[in-house]
């Protein structure tokens, strides 16, 4: 039985249509394809055989099924449920929590409870990468460029992660390493590399002392030859829409008191600020609805192209290189 979400009586499953005031029922099992009532635990559907509930997505093949195609052109975010969303991400870390003896090892910490960090003392590269669901930092560094770098790399690991959870909520599903296969697919895109890096730089620099951000990662991209100014605006802005909304959850974690200490690590370790800028600025930020609505849409022409056969290699080697971090 069904209870009527208008009055509340309640009627059999099979019924479309509420028998007291007319209503239309909520078709929780029955096909949207062929109109076969199903069971509650159907995947498929018992007569026509498409797919009719979620299925953990382990593989390209059930990621890009025309089941989750269907959720995700027709997906849509409240302004609520994404706040919800937000919250939900933010609520792993209390306050409490942060702990440690220098402001180093608060950032470390901090940046722990969300995803995990680990040292790395030998590399082609210096200083800090994220990838995938993990920031590896170069612990022979000043704190203070350890600091700078490990809340820019935490920064890049959240809208990884609002990402991933949005596109969980949209396929009903759990996180996974195919799925979030897709969204570093996504976010290391030319274009869309753009509002990653814009992004993290922005929150960057709202934690460490004015003058001592060193942009290279974002200007070296738009001082690529080959790069394509076209979006260059939209890009920004849609990255410091972002950077707007994981500043104010990380405000409440990185306190006056916790900047205060920042600011006199610079000091301690005699850091010379540069002054560098961004070649880039803006202090425009999308309204909420029109963000998401924007990030659906391009999550969605995203996903077509992704699932393309010639893109697949590419596809398993981030895989790869995510179940390995
Ligand atoms: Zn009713
Ligand atoms: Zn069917
Ligand atoms: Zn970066």
């Amino acid at each position: 039985m069904k209870a009527c979400d208008v009055c509340g009586t309640l009627n059999f499953k099979e019924n479309n249509y509420c028998i007291h005031c007319g209503n239309k029922l909520i078709l929780e099992h029955v096909c949207p394809h062929c109109g076969q009532y199903n069971p509650d635990v159907a995947i498929h559907c018992v007569k026509c055989g498409k797919q009719i509930n979620p299925i953990k997505i382990d593989d390209f093949d059930i990621l890009f099924s025309e089941y989750n195609q269907n959720l995700l052109l027709n997906a849509e975010i409240s302004d609520e449920e994404y706040n919800r969303l937000l919250s939900k991400i933010f609520a792993r870390a209390k306050y409490s929590n942060i702990y440690g003896n220098t402001a180093k090892e608060k950032i470390l910490n901090l940046a722990s409870i969300f995803t995990q960090c680990k040292p790395k003392s030998r590399g082609i590269e210096r200083g800090y990468i994220f990838l995938g669901n993990c920031i590896y930092y170069d612990d022979r560094l000043d704190d203070s460029v350890q600091i700078s770098t490990l809340i820019h790399e935490l920064a890049h690991y959240l809208l990884f992660d609002i990402i991933e959870q949005l596109l969980c909520d949209v396929f009903k599903v759990k996180p996974s390493t195919t799925l979030q296969t897709f969204v570093w697919y996504f976010l290391t895109l030319p274009e869309f590399k753009i509002m990653n890096e814009y992004c993290a730089h922005t929150v960057e620099g709202r934690f460490i002392p004015y003058g001592y951000q060193n942009y290279g990662s974002f200007n070296s991209l738009i001082a690529q030859p080959d790069f394509d100014k076209s979006s260059l605006n939209d890009m920004v802005v849609f990255g410091n829409t972002f950077a707007n909304e994981i500043i104010v959850y990380l405000e409440k974690y990185i306190g006056v008191d916790l900047r205060e200490e920042i600011k006199l690590q610079y000091k301690k370790d005699l850091k010379i600020p540069s002054y560098d800028s961004l070649n880039i600025e803006t202090n425009d930020c999308l309204a909420l609805s029109v963000k998401n609505s924007v990030l659906l849409k391009v999550l969605w022409d995203i996903f077509k192209l992704a699932s393309n056969d010639d893109v697949l290699e590419e596809l398993e080697e981030i895989k790869e290189g995510i179940e390995l971090s």
